[in-house]
């Protein structure tokens, strides 16, 4: 039986932090095989991706230098650097320097360019934690994304994963070899069909960790971070915020959406698909921690969690022509396609759609959608939204549960202007002014989590 293991920045944030998380790992392996999947040590993706975006503000020499150091200060705290690490690092540090100076020439930023030198945060994190993993004696395999295993298009930055071709190189490359090693694995990169190296965006190794599950039929998929799992509120807002137990895949897909911060919203697809259970732990408390899985119990029928997203805008859309006629839908939503640009809720009435965006507001997609649209409606724009989301199985099986929560708010003068309810019935996302939306959460919060 397998387990998929990731740590992400803060487990791997310095030479302590490194060794917790080589010992976490080999308790693992004590039992069962183990696939580590590494984000970058903290902070260093951004200070990569900063550098290919600033290469004529930047003394790429003394960049260098920085990388060289953050990544040898921390390896010479776990062990003394041979001069076969040495040269290591130096020739990643040497590939993302000639890079740099190429991008630099071309006076433009390239995706591609971003893509190739961010990879690099994970291919240091994975080399480092695999020393001291050999430190602790046991023997390691370090494999890349981009090394023909995790296979993207070429949408450079947002990559989208093409599975087949994954799944095989995945099985075929970590099966055979797995036992006798623990294999680490770099999160966040893929490869291009035509070998150039991907991102699969922002916060992505979560989701590689649960496709290289998915592949390989791992027994858990578990997400090591430095909080104590997924909480019923931010707890920036709600002090009372307590750890969920578990979750099933559904209430964490709604959450994931809307701006749960801890999982990358693509996590749970691979892993609900094999009905593989994600685990998220607190590296630093390994017995705090949420079980995402497919069972439903009868303990779930409550309210999970309340989510909110701020700085949201609203789309108005109003047409006379909706009445009675077909295809008008299909024509706005093909706008939205057009521009590459997702929607979250939508409510529509004979006369009228509306639809909450993700805080674009200012963005020259959302002009060219709005000029669009007003060839053949009239679209207005509201800014400083924020969408409130309220998850949980409860919603489904009491009568009167949405009228609660909005005589809560009308009670409280908090008024709101969109309200959409899936089918699926496990979660009610509304819209309220962005001024409105702490006091919300906190309100909802206590009348229907602290109060159960
Ligand atoms: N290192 C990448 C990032 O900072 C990927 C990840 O952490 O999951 O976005
Ligand atoms: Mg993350």
């Amino acid at each position: 039986m397998t387990i998929i293991a990731k740590f992400g920045g803060t487990s791997l944030g310095n030479a302590e932090r490194i060794k917790n998380t080589a010992k976490i790992i080999s308790e693992i392996k004590k039992k069962k095989d183990v696939v580590v999947v590494v984000s970058a040590i903290g902070k260093i993706t951004d200070f990569l991706i900063n550098a290919v975006k600033n290469t004529n503000k930047i003394n790429i020499d003394k960049f260098i230098d920085e990388v060289y150091l953050r990544h040898f200060n921390i390896l010479k705290e776990i062990k003394q650097p041979t001069n076969q690490d040495k040269k290591r690092l130096n020739l990643s540090c040497n590939s993302i320097k000639q890079r740099l100076i190429l991008a630099k020439q071309q006076n433009k930023i390239n995706p591609e360019d971003i893509d190739y030198i961010a990879g690099f945060g994970e291919k240091f994190s994975a080399f480092i934690l695999s020393i001291a993993l050999e430190q602790l004696n046991f023997k390691t395999k370090m494999l890349c994304g981009d090394d023909n295993l995790i296979f993207t298009n070429n949408n450079f930055n947002n990559a989208e994963v093409l599975f087949d071709k994954t799944n095989n190189a995945l099985e075929k490359k970590i099966l055979p070899i797995i036992k006798e090693n623990i294999i680490v694995f770099t999160g966040f990169v893929g490869t291009t069909l035509n070998n150039k190296t991907t991102c699969l965006g922002r916060g992505s190794s979560d989701y590689i960790a649960s496709i290289i599950g998915a592949s390989l039929d791992a027994k858990e998929i578990r997400i090591y971070t430095d909080v104590d799992g997924i909480m019923t509120a931010d707890p920036r807002i709600v002090k009372n915020a307590k750890i969920i137990k578990k979750l099933d895949f559904n209430e964490m897909s709604e959450l994931a959406c809307f701006g749960a911060y801890v999982l990358h919203p693509k996590t749970i697809e691979p892993a609900m698909k094999k009905n593989i259970c994600v685990k998220v732990i607190n590296s630093n408390n390994t017995k705090k921690f949420t079980e995402i899985f497919n069972k439903r119990e009868k303990t779930s029928k409550q309210i999970k969690a309340i989510s909110s997203k701020t700085n949201i805008s609203i789309l108005n859309i109003y047409s006379t022509r909706m009445l009675k006629s077909y295809g008008f839908l299909a024509k706005v939503f093909k706008i939205f396609e057009e521009e590459e640009l997702s929607v979250d809720l939508i409510c529509t009435s004979e006369v009228n759609i509306s639809l909450s965006l993700n805080g674009l507001e200012n963005n020259q997609k959302m002009q060219n959608i709005i000029n669009k649209l007003n060839e053949f409606s009239f679209a207005k724009l509201k800014k400083n939204k924020a969408l409130i989301c309220i998850v949980g199985e409860f919603l489904k099986h009491k009568y009167g549960s949405a009228g609660n929560i909005f005589n809560k708010l009308g009670e409280n003068k908090i008024n709101i202007e969109m309200i959409s309810q899936g089918a699926s019935e496990i979660s009610i996302s509304f819209i309220v002014e962005n001024a409105d939306a702490k006091k919300a959460v906190l309100l909802l919060h206590k009348e229907l989590i602290e109060s159960n």
